[in-house]
């Protein structure tokens, strides 16, 4: 899948001290075939490939992230802005009823959609009528009234032989029903075709002109791959949308048609649907999205906090100290204590670290309310007791565990486990040549 390729591209840049051009062009490669393959439109891998690289090849580098860091959250971003950036909301009429078209391919899910957005909007207070203007298919009628009825919602339908066979005059009746019957919004139900049809097309187009919709929301299937931007841009030019909703994304739909689908036509999506049932529907988020093609949500989530807790100047001196071949002290101890802190829940986080086991075991041993003691430890030592720990002999123990009230075996003890992290930073400054992934400061 489009998430395996790209979890593998970013696994190998893991514990690169930085990005140089032929990683960066290696990276670029790949992402280029995992979107390909996941049937991403190739004016739209283009694109994305182009803005990946100038970035990853630009200055605007974080010194919050390591290498394999960086390209993640650069392919998040990028991916974030294809998929539209922010969240669209349906546009509701200045005076009601706000009129919502739906235009797709037949099984597109149109019908299914019509009832969970009839649902939507119940929920948040408005009163929908579903109207049926799908008058080809001879159960079609019958469906949307059955949608309607587990949604709660009424629907405006055709009396059977009573001659109205034309789905624009049933659409134009279906709203002046609403308007005349105090429903807010309306949502128009039409037909659609296997494939691409001009008769099709027209009618559709003509329902578009005498409701004058508010919205005309294109349903597309996401499992159908690369026919998702010659559909789109079909219903583009033959009746035009102002938004597009995404269907079984609960199948294994690679990604692809969302992706393509909004660079294309230059439209939103607005809304996903994950599933038969009327509650698998959801606002369409593109932050989200993102994350479940990249499958790395709790990278993401570390990389943010990471970057929210970092404090440049300190990894500054953290740096020249190791340069300096200084020793890590109880004051650094301290800020590393800190810096974890501040991104949360310490196993949490260490959970999601690659490469993190060794000082996994030695930090797990502290539970969280062992932070607050171990600081308070430090806070009665003097500032040269921080520096060079060495000094701290039985009597400087016994008064510092005094001022912070806690036992002079619970002093020793923390000493101790210093002790532990300070030869580990000594092994890690030998072993990596300066620089633990993913660990500000380290
Ligand atoms: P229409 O022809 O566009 O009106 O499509 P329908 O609403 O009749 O849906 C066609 C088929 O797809 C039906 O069997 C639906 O139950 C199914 N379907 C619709 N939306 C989804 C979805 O989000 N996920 C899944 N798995 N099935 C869906
Ligand atoms: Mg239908």
């Amino acid at each position: 899948s489009l998430s395996d390729r790209l979890t593998a591209t970013f696994r190998s840049l893991r514990g690169k001290g930085r990005l140089s051009p032929e990683d960066v062009d290696t990276t670029v490669r790949e992402i280029r075939r995992a979107l390909l393959e996941a049937d991403v439109a190739l004016p739209v891998v283009r694109q994305f490939t182009t803005a990946v690289r100038e970035r990853a090849l630009g200055e605007e580098v974080s010194q919050a992230l390591n290498p394999a860091q960086q390209v993640v959250k650069i392919v998040n971003d990028e991916l974030i802005s294809i998929l539209g950036g922010e969240t669209r909301r349906l546009r509701l009429a200045k005076t009601p009823p706000t009129v919502i078209m739906l235009a797709g391919l037949q099984g597109a899910g149109k019908t299914t959609l019509a009832g969970k957005l009839a649902r939507h909007l119940r929920n948040l207070n408005h009163r929908p009528l579903l109207v049926a203007c799908d008058l080809q298919r001879p159960n079609a009628v019958n469906q949307l009234q059955i949608t309607g009825e587990r949604a709660g919602v009424d629907v405006y339908a055709p009396e059977p032989g009573n001659g109205v066979g034309d789905p624009v005059a049933v659409a134009r009746a279906g709203v002046e029903h609403a308007r005349s019957q105090g429903y807010d919004v309306v949502v128009l139900d039409t037909a659609g075709r296997l494939g691409i049809d001009a008769e099709m097309m027209q009618q559709a187009a003509d329902i578009r002109t005498a409701t004058n919709p508010d919205e005309i929301l294109f349903v597309l299937d996401a499992m159908i791959g690369q026919d998702a931007v010659q559909t789109a841009e079909a219903f583009r030019d033959g009746v035009g949308f102002t938004g597009v909703v995404l269907t079984k994304l609960d199948g294994d739909a690679r990604g692809g048609a969302a992706l393509s689908v909004r660079s294309v036509t230059g439209q939103p999506v607005m809304f996903a649907s994950t599933g038969e049932k009327l509650d698998d529907f959801e606002l369409f988020h593109p932050d989200r999205m993102a994350s479940r093609i990249l499958d790395l949500g709790d990278v993401l989530t570390l990389i943010e906090q990471a970057e929210r807790a970092f404090d440049a100047d300190q990894a500054q001196k953290m740096a020249e100290k190791f340069a300096n071949d200084e020793d890590f002290t109880l004051e650094d101890f301290m800020q590393q204590l800190q810096a974890v802190r501040n991104m949360g829940s310490i196993k949490k986080m260490l959970g999601m670290l690659p490469g993190m086991q060794q000082v996994r075991q030695q930090l797990e041993a502290f539970d969280e309310r062992e932070f607050d003691r171990i600081e308070a430890m430090v806070r009665s030592m003097t500032p040269l007791e921080r520096r060079q720990p060495r000094l701290i002999n039985g009597s400087r123990r016994a008064r510092i565990a005094a001022g912070c009230g806690q036992s002079v075996s619970a002093v020793n003890d923390m000493l101790e486990r210093f002790g532990q992290a300070q030869k580990m930073m000594r092994q890690m400054r030998k072993g990596l040549g300066g620089g633990l992934p993913g660990i500000p400061g380290m």
